[in-house]
């Protein structure tokens, strides 16, 4: 919300250009074709929204450079930013070919449109640096949540300086509210990051590697498979290629995951409650623990078949 508040007042355009599946909070001009709790929803957009702010936001396709293109060609110079999870993790997670995301960048930048990295999920996750540094790409803002708060309520955004100094009270774009900068919020967030600055992402990289390997083993008999990157993984249906976009995600998902879901459960196994929901390797997840969820997930498995 803010950050497009800043990419607005920066380039003077309304409109934001936005991807279908991807959430990003739940400010009015983002429920739009958004995952997350409305992943899987038929009438996506919420009520309470009016259609001028709506009519603000273009939506366009993951994993579809020439979808992209025109939409720019024609909306391209009143767009004041392109916003995209760099790491789609909100309808599942659609893993991003490098050029695409390449595409994006650049091709914004030809119309004069900023390019927002919502990292809320992969900041700081996917690598100290999130998806920033794992992709080398340098997005105009980029905006964080979930891993800064440590659990508390916190959402930053950073930015190029000549961006940054247009934020109040420096220059015109208004920023404040009653929970900016909460004095515990923001010890919590200082005590996880230097937690996780003492090196511990290669750790839960192999950690997931290892898990999400021998997982998509044991689910074959369903035909389900595991998508993961870093410390993030996804549990769907087998296909030829893991899925990039909503076009990928075959129907009758959310019926086959219900049945593992409930199963594992009742084995104290506790999934993401939807099958368009990732699930996260912490560091909590001791190389026990996940020996111990991987072996009641076989045992489901086989009481499934
Ligand atoms: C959770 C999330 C947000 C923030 O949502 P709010 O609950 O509105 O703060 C933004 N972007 C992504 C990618 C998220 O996963």
């Amino acid at each position: 919300m803010s950050a497009l508040r800043v990419a607005r007042g920066a380039t003077g355009r309304d409109k934001i250009l936005k991807f279908e599946g991807c959430y990003h909070g739940h400010a009015d001009s983002l429920l739009v074709k958004a995952g997350s709790g409305l992943a899987g929803e038929s009438a996506a957009d919420s009520a309470g929204v009016p259609a001028q702010i709506a009519d603000l936001t273009l939506v366009t396709q993951l994993d579809d450079e020439a979808g992209y293109l025109e939409t720019l060609k024609r909306h391209g110079r009143e767009i004041a930013a392109v916003i995209i999870e760099p790491m789609p993790a909100n309808y599942g997670l659609l893993l991003q070919r490098p050029e695409f995301l390449r595409t994006v960048v650049e091709e914004a930048r030809k119309v004069g449109a900023l390019v927002i990295f919502d990292e809320v999920i992969s900041g700081f996750r996917a690598a100290w640096g999130g998806m920033v540094e794992r992709s080398g790409l340098r997005p105009d803002l980029v905006t964080y949540g979930k891993i800064i708060g440590g659990g508390l309520a916190v959402g930053a955004y950073a930015g190029r300086g000549d961006l940054m100094d247009q934020v109040s009270p420096a220059g015109r774009v208004y920023q404040a509210g009653t929970l900016s900068a909460n004095p515990l919020a923001m010890r919590t967030g200082l005590a996880t990051l230097q937690k996780l600055r003492s090196g511990v992402h290669t750790l839960l990289e192999s950690r997931t590697a290892d898990f999400t390997a021998r997982l998509s083993v044991i689910l074959k008999p369903l035909e389900l498979t595991v998508s993961s990157l870093a410390s993030v993984f996804w549990i769907h249906p087998v296909s030829a290629r893991a899925p990039r976009s909503l076009r990928d995600l075959p129907s009758g998902m959310a019926e086959r995951y219900q049945g593992l879901f409930h199963a594992l459960l009742n084995k104290n196994v506790y999934l993401a409650p939807s099958a368009f929901e990732v699930g996260f390797i912490s560091l909590a997840h001791t190389p026990e623990v996940l020996n111990e969820a991987l072996q009641k997930i076989e045992e489901a498995v086989r009481e499934l078949r």
